[in-house]
């Protein structure tokens, strides 16, 4: 008795092709533009019928989704950034020496 042909992989070889084909429903040129609107997005500077083209878009895109948190972490972390005390005080001096020479 052989027990060399088990056919255990059988079904092995049902893995989708690389190119999702899930992603009907999108399409490919809208990633960029939205992404280029997200810090807008995230400003509140996009009209309201942007906003819920970018809003629909990401409800069915993970990839952007993912894009928008990341970039939503970022401008938090620059915002805790942004109240460098050197460079104001710098600023501060060069007014002042400014208002002093006038
Ligand atoms: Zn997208």
């Amino acid at each position: 008795m052989s027990q060399a042909h088990d056919g255990v992989v059988l079904g092995a070889h049902v893995d989708a092709p690389a190119g999702s084909p899930s992603a009907v429903g999108l399409a490919e040129r809208d990633h960029p533009a939205v992404r280029a609107q997200l810090s807008d997005y995230l400003d509140g500077g996009l009209a309201i019928s942007e906003v819920e083209r970018v809003s629909r878009h990401l409800d069915s895109c993970a990839d952007c989704t993912a894009y928008l948190a990341t970039l939503r972490r970022t401008v938090t972390l620059l915002g805790e950034l942004s109240t460098p005390s050197a460079p104001a005080r710098a600023r501060d001096a060069t007014i002042q020496r400014a208002l002093s020479e006038s």
